[in-house]
């Protein structure tokens, strides 16, 4: 078994989502192989080819004959987004140090071996490139997306300034063990600390002007974004006990309004008792408040309650990562 290991030991996998990004796909491949070969690493890159609709998986047939000890490729029937391609990427993976990678040629392989060496010398868990001079659309990218990282680490409470960098590198066990779903891609390194894996840096990468081809999100990148950011952190806050969140906000609300109904009430038989003029009931602007309090904060404990149900029968329930046992 050591034996096998050893002879299938493998340094490093690249992995490489793309989309229709035909043309820079030759270049992008040879140039990661010049920077493997000078630094001796040996290494795979596995291209997960997004549904592309141009001849991208030509390429990567074509790349893979010519070399197929190295090149793996995989390929969608149809468009399922990045997260999607980095899940079945990461999958696959078997080198000691993963590594993800852009296929537009914006991202540079000779930041490969700086990048490795954080990851085996510096115990890094994580390191995310920082696109700190970007050459991107400035309007559209470059200032929204100081916006959105600014948010993203109050949140997260993580220190980086390029969290969405496509440019990142792994330990294998971490890509092994969190999941990327969804539009998630954005926020794996919140996905890698919530599933304890903390040592997170970052590392000033060279960035490069799309040669070919065209950027595949759009402005709505910055409103999905912030949606998929409320859910992380809800889920990451709330999502093992939502009755935490919702039986007590429930509970409150049910509270306030059944102690309004009862004052409500008791003025009413006050102002009976003593013969006084007092306002209907039903026509009490606080009795209609203090009633829909009493249905809103049922209807959030029973929100709670079922989504507690809900947890119990999920199959992750106790899944627990355990760094060592001695
Ligand atoms: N990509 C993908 N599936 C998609 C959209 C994009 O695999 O549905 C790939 C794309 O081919 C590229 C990477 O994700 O390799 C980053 O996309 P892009 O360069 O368009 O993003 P930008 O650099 O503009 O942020
Ligand atoms: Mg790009």
């Amino acid at each position: 078994m050591q034996n096998d290991q050893a002879v299938n030991h493998m340094d490093i996998s690249v992995i490489v989502p793309l989309f229709n990004e035909e043309e820079s796909l030759p270049k992008l491949y040879e140039w990661i192989a010049r920077v493997m070969k000078e630094n001796k690493f040996s290494y795979e890159v596995i291209f997960v080819n997004d549904g592309s609709t141009d001849g991208s998986w030509h390429v990567i047939q074509e790349l893979n004959r010519q070399d197929d000890k190295h090149i793996h490729g995989i390929c969608f029937r149809r468009n399922y987004g990045k997260s999607a391609a980095l899940y079945c990427g990461f999958k696959a993976a078997q080198g000691d140090v993963v590594i993800t990678m852009d296929a537009d040629l914006q991202d540079s392989p000779d930041e490969i071996p700086e990048l490795y060496r954080m990851i085996r010398e510096e115990g890094y868990d994580l390191v995310s490139g920082w696109k700190q001079k970007r050459y991107d659309n400035k309007l559209t990218k470059n200032l929204p997306s100081k916006l959105f990282n600014a948010t993203a680490r109050r949140v997260t409470g993580i220190r980086l300034h390029d969290m969405n960098c496509g440019l990142k590198v792994y330990r294998l066990e971490v890509v092994k063990n969190i999941e990327v779903f969804s539009e998630m891609h954005r926020y794996i390194p919140y996905l890698a600390k919530n599933a304890g894996f903390t040592k997170i840096g970052e590392k000033v990468v060279q960035h490069r002007k799309r040669e070919f081809g065209v950027s595949k999100f759009g402005l709505n990148r910055f409103v999905n974004g912030y949606l998929d950011l409320l859910t992380l952190w809800f889920l990451n806050r709330f999502g093992k006990q939502p009755m935490h969140f919702f039986g007590l906000v429930g509970s409150l609300m049910f509270f306030i309004g059944f102690v309004a109904v009862i004052v409500v009430g008791s003025m009413k038989l006050y102002a009976i008792a003593h013969h006084v003029r007092a306002m209907l009931v039903g026509v009490n602007p606080y009795f209609h408040i203090a009633i829909l309090m009493m249905i809103l904060g049922c209807m959030l404990f029973l929100a709670g309650f079922l989504a507690e149900i809900v947890i119990r029968n999920s199959p992750s329930r106790n899944d627990y990562l355990i760094r060592e046992e001695i």
